[in-house]
């Protein structure tokens, strides 16, 4: 009897003491923050139980001569079984948590250009279209195709096409706001919805990235042992969720025909969707 109840105390410090670790991991993973801190503060807690049942144990060690006297020991070892699982439990739920953040990430993100994939632009096209019916909110889109981008990746390979589309994606992000969103809707096409934003805005947003599209070199290469800077031009179609468009799927329909016609009329241009010519083409997308 005496040495269980001794066993359980002594055994009890050191199940404290191994639940230190799992403390450990999960505050170094950790940013400097309020729960950092707490955690902090529960080592320090777990630290000073761990004297705690240390002076317990000198004070009554072979004091244990009826079956009552193990109830306190056995309630510090069950404690410090409690302190581990707690804290083995919140290490493991972390990872996890930690795991379905990467999942959600990469399930959202186009891993090329750093920037949201189609999956994730269906879903708020319909979430913003939705919102912007009910609320009668402004919402706009912008979609953005490179200029003759073949040549890019004739002349200078599929590697330097990767990184002029990645500069340029970001780019875009850089540019909007923190609520506007940047997808890569196709190949080299990008979309960017701009919630609050009328058809005006819409346009004088696509004008200025165009303009710095165009004055900017979007990757220094060396070719042939001589440093070349690769510009393009981009066109833009700009369309708006307005009364005139019957859902999310016909404004983005107005938007490609909009960046059709940028094409047609000689590219590093911005152009505005034209309901009528939507109507005409009878080509209305449903979402
Ligand atoms: P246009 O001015 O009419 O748009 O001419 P374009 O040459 O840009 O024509 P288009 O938009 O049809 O061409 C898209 C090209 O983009 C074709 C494809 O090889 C290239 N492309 C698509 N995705 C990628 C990519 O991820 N990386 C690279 N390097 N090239 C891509
Ligand atoms: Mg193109
Ligand atoms: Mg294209």
């Amino acid at each position: 009897m005496t040495e269980f109840a001794n066993f359980l105390v002594v055994g009890g410090a050191m199940v404290l003491l191994l639940s230190l670790f799992p403390v450990n991991q999960l505050r170094r993973r950790l940013p400097y923050s309020p729960c950092r801190v707490a955690w902090m503060f529960l080592s320090v807690l777990i630290c000073c139980f761990f004297v705690g049942y240390l002076l317990y144990g000198m004070l009554f060690w072979n004091d244990a001569r009826q079956w009552h006297d193990l109830v306190v020991p056995v309630i510090f070892f069950l404690g410090a079984i409690f302190v581990l699982i707690v804290c083995l439990l919140s290490a493991r739920t972390a990872d996890d948590v930690t795991r379905l953040c990467h999942l959600e990430y990469e399930n959202i993100m186009d891993p090329l250009l750093g920037i949201y994939n189609r999956r994730y632009m269906d879903r708020c096209l319909r979430s913003e279209a939705e919102k912007s019916r009910r609320y009668g909110l402004e919402l706009a889109v912008l979609l953005i195709d490179v200029d003759f981008f073949k040549k890019i990746n004739d002349s200078y390979g599929h590697l330097v096409g990767d990184r002029v589309l990645q500069a340029l994606a970001q780019m875009v992000k850089g540019s909007v706001r923190d609520f506007d969103m940047v997808f890569r809707y196709g190949g080299e096409e990008i979309m960017v919805l701009l919630p609050y934003t009328t058809l005006s805005g819409a346009e004088n947003l696509a004008e200025r990235l165009r303009q710095w599209v165009s004055e900017r070199c979007m990757v220094e290469e060396v070719c042939n042992g001589a440093p070349i800077d690769v510009r393009i031009t981009i066109s833009i179609g700009v369309s708006a969720f307005n009364l005139d468009v019957e859902n999310e799927g016909e404004m983005v329909a107005r938007a490609d025909m909009a960046l059709y016609r940028a094409k047609q009329n000689g590219r590093n241009r911005v152009e505005i969707a034209d309901s009528a010519q939507l109507k005409q083409a009878g080509k209305g997308v449903s979402a």
